[in-house]
């Protein structure tokens, strides 16, 4: 776009600072972005939209203009992606990104819980960590903000550089490079490669990585950065390690920081998302107190390492999604836990591409090395390799022999892909 045009456009936002681009959410005096996608033209929405009370809408076909009321751009897309960078551009303080294959959200949510006990803290909503989601995010960040935490997605190569050109992250944390979206990326290399543009960025422009020391893939992909804060099990400059882990993580220090923290997280795979949102609070000097008050108030939601108790049952319910990493973790997590009575139900793990197969197999034989009461496998590839467990097509049929074994008495995890919506397992039980 023309430099006077985004100023225009800027100044249009700054009227009108509520962006959407969904009319169904739409609020009155929002400044609507009229997208495209595959199946609808935001561009046909307009009028809708100002008949919901929208103050503005930026358009990109000028069949649609409404005098006075339209912003007509060359595409709305990049028109709100150049915006959110312009606005982006005016800030002078941290904007920490954060990408990796899994445990983003949680560690982005854990991190806002210990910056907000302290600063004025924006950051992504719910998991809207997209190409949207990123130009959304930094868009809600106010005049007053003292720090922001920027969630970024990514299913292929470039992504995640595009969206540090436009949210300037200062500081940076990749999770973990684990099997998530194998097909995109072209295999585990291409993940590392793929998640690594957030840590090429940090490099270029002399900014700083919280590392997670204990993955020595993270070591390599960090060379060159100018400040490292480093976190992990050992010999890190913030180490920590689970003293407990069932079901609620409660984590020790050693170095950087004193005493327990007793989350209300299940799951020990969220060990690293509690070291990081450690290391991250006292770098930026948030007191010792406040960091476990925060950590050890926070509870997840959406499905996520939740604890859930249904009459005698103690669900681990995970259902928020599943690849070959994380599913992993949950059953040798799950296998290790206290008391008896385990079952397994376990939906199918969805964008592995070539490698889907194998990756279904690994799984069975990783079950295999365990005692369960009962193992329910559903839908996908579950269904079309060979295994010992009960099969099913979907979520509710398994939930509903579920039901026909009047299950007493007994802990399950629950697991698996977005799309296979596992939660559903447990209106039956
Ligand atoms: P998405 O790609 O959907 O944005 P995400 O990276 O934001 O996912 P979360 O939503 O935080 O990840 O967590 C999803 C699941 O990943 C959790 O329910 C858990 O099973 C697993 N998980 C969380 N943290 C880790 C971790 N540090 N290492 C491995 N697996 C993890
Ligand atoms: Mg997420």
């Amino acid at each position: 776009m023309l430099m006077s045009s985004i100023e225009r456009l800027y100044e249009l936002y700054r009227n009108f600072p509520s962006v959407q681009t969904d009319t169904r959410k739409l609020k009155e005096g929002d400044l609507f972005f009229a997208l495209k996608g595959p199946n609808f033209n935001g561009n046909t929405f307009v009028q809708q939209a100002l008949q919901t009370g929208a103050a503005a809408c930026v358009i990109d076909e000028e069949a649609y203009a409404v005098d006075g009321k339209t912003f007509l751009v060359p595409d709305v897309l990049t028109a709100l992606q150049e915006l959110a960078l312009h606005h982006r551009s005016r800030f002078r303080i941290p904007f920490i990104g954060i990408t990796g294959s899994n445990g983003k959200t949680t560690t982005k949510e854990l991190i806002h819980a210990v910056l907000s006990s302290s600063y004025r803290t924006y950051t992504t909503e719910g998991n809207l960590n997209n190409h949207i989601g990123v130009p959304l995010t930094l868009l809600k960040v106010r005049d007053d903000a003292e720090f922001a935490i920027i969630e970024m997605g990514a299913n292929h190569q470039k992504e995640i550089a595009a969206y540090c050109r436009v949210a300037l992250p200062t500081h940076g944390l990749i999770t973990n490079c684990g099997k998530a979206h194998l097909e995109g990326f072209g295999g585990v290399e291409g993940v590392r490669k793929g998640k690594g543009e957030l840590f090429d960025h940090l490099r270029a422009t002399g900014g700083t990585a919280f590392v997670n020391w204990d993955y020595d893939y993270l070591h390599t992909m960090s060379t060159g950065i100018v400040e490292l804060v480093t976190y992990g099990t050992h010999a890190a400059a913030y180490t920590g390690d689970a003293v407990q882990s069932d079901p609620f993580l409660e984590v020790a220090f050693t170095r950087g920081f004193e005493g327990t923290v007793r989350t209300q997280l299940v799951g020990g795979y969220n060990l690293p998302n509690v070291l990081a949102a450690v290391a991250i609070g006292r770098h930026f000097g948030v007191a010792p107190e406040k960091i476990r008050e925060a950590l050890e108030a926070y509870t997840p939601s959406n499905s996520r390492s939740q604890l859930v108790q249904k009459g005698s049952n103690r669900i681990i319910l995970d259902a928020y999604n599943a690849n070959p990493s994380s599913m992993r973790l949950a059953i040798e997590n799950f296998a290790r836990a206290g008391g008896g009575r385990k079952w397994l139900v376990l939906g199918a793990m969805a964008e592995l591409g070539e490698e889907s197969l194998a990756e279904h197999e690994g799984i069975a034989s990783l079950i295999a090395e365990y005692p369960w009461q009962e193992v329910l496998l559903v839908g996908g590839d579950f269904g079309k390799i060979d295994h010992p467990y009960r099969r099913f097509a979907t979520a509710q049929e398994a939930g509903a022999w579920l039901k026909e074994q009047n299950v007493q008495d007994a802990q399950l995890l629950v697991k698996g892909s977005r799309s296979t919506g596992m939660e559903q397992v447990l209106d039956y039980l």
